[in-house]
This record gives C-alpha cells, structure tokens and sequence, in this order.
C-alpha cells in the first residue's frame, strides 16, 4: 500500500488524518514544520505528500516547488480558504491537486486515490530514484532539471537498475539484460559501464548515494 507524508501543523487535525489514512490501509508518515517535511520526504520517499499551505519552517508552496524538483510523487495541498485558491492555482507550483478546508475525510481519500491511479499510469514510462529520473518513451534520463548525456548502454544499464530498484542484480543478469545473452565479452564491461554511468549520475562518483556495488554479488540502485 502506499505511503503518504502529511505536512500539517494543527495537531488535531494531523491525528484525525493520520488515523484515517491508517486506517485506509497507507503507511503514514508526518511532519508538522515544513522543513522538517522536506526532511522526512528525502528520507522515506513516500508515494504521495499532502501539504498543509500554512506552515511554520518553510509554507507550503515553496515546500511543493522544492519537492517537484526531486520527484514525481503528486502532491496535494490543504488550503485554509477559498480565497487562496486562486493563489494556490495561479502559482507554478506543481500541485496536482488542493482541497480547502474543511473538507470531508473521505473526499480527502477520494483526492490521494485518484491522484495515485494517475501516476501509476504514467509510471510505466517514467522511472525515479532519488532526483534520477528515467523518459523510456522519450529515452531521455534526468538529474533534477538537468538533462544527462548517456549512451545507448548506459541508459539500458540504468533502466534496468532502476525497474529493479532496490534489488541486487548480477553481473551475469545485466550482461543478459543489457547486451544480450550472446554477448561474450568480459564480465568487466558492466563495471566500466557502472563507472560511467557513476560519473553522470552521483554527486561524488567515488561516494556512490545511488549506484551501489555489493561485494561479491552485483549492483543495486537505490
Ligand atoms: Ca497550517
């Protein structure tokens, strides 16, 4: 089931939120400041945010655009009055969704599952680990806003990584997968190719955050 960060500073509301979803079925994870939202969003990268506007730390909006930049997961936002609709909207946020308060539990629940019905539709073609995002249609691989140049190879390699996100894949398997079974060259070729695939995706290459060796085993993105 999915997880969803809620980002709210009214207490009470936070709870009844919380009970609810949980009892729904999500995994709920929570902040009340929005910074410490931002925190806890890197750390547990949730399927889906709901955001309060109003926020101690860091608002609302500046909390979505921020989240927009690292991921896909849609966001929706609980505006306290109608009348910030029109900001809420009018700016480039990156929302894909409000409610304004107060609002009906299950008209909230209603909101998370459709938005989470979208994005598994567009997930077949989009792939994202961390700020690493993957276009199969378009073939196009990103970091943050910025595009990456990879060969042919090296997008098939971190396609496949990512598809398998978490997971520790062989040598042997990304050979098959990558350069086919017939491919009798070197074993070496998929840790040449994880080296340069390390040098366009990770911050510091010889520290990987993602593109992880596990010894003796293969690679895992993470
Ligand atoms: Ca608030």
């Amino acid at each position: 089931m999915a997880k969803v960060l809620i980002v709210e500073d009214e207490s009470v509301l936070l709870d009844l939120l919380t009970r609810h979803l949980e009892s729904e079925g999500y995994t709920v994870v929570t902040a009340s400041r929005g910074d410490d939202g931002l925190e806890v969003a890197r750390r547990e990268m949730p399927d889906i945010c709901v955001l309060d506007v109003m926020l101690p730390g860091l608002d609302g909006l500046s909390l979505c655009r921020i989240l927009r930049r690292e991921s896909d997961m849609p966001i929706i936002l609980l505006t306290a009055r109608a009348g910030e609709v029109d900001r809420v909207i009018g700016l480039d946020n990156g929302a894909d969704d409000y409610v304004v308060k107060p609002f009906s539990l299950p008209e909230l629940t209603a909101r998370i599952r459709a938005a989470l019905r979208r994005t598994s539709k567009r997930s077949d073609n989009q792939l994202q680990v961390g700020d690493i995002r993957l276009d199969i249609a378009a073939r196009r691989a990103y970091r943050g806003d910025k595009e990456l140049k990879l060969s042919h190879k090296e997008f098939e390699l971190l396609a496949t990584l990512m598809r398998n996100k978490g997971a520790v894949l062989s040598r042997e398997y990304l050979i098959s997968q990558v350069w086919g079974y017939d491919f009798d060259g070197d074993m070496r070729t998929v840790d040449v190719h994880v080296r340069w695939l390390r040098e366009k995706i990770e911050e510091d290459p010889s520290n990987p955050r993602h593109l992880q060796t596990v010894r003796g085993v293969g690679y895992r993105i993470d």
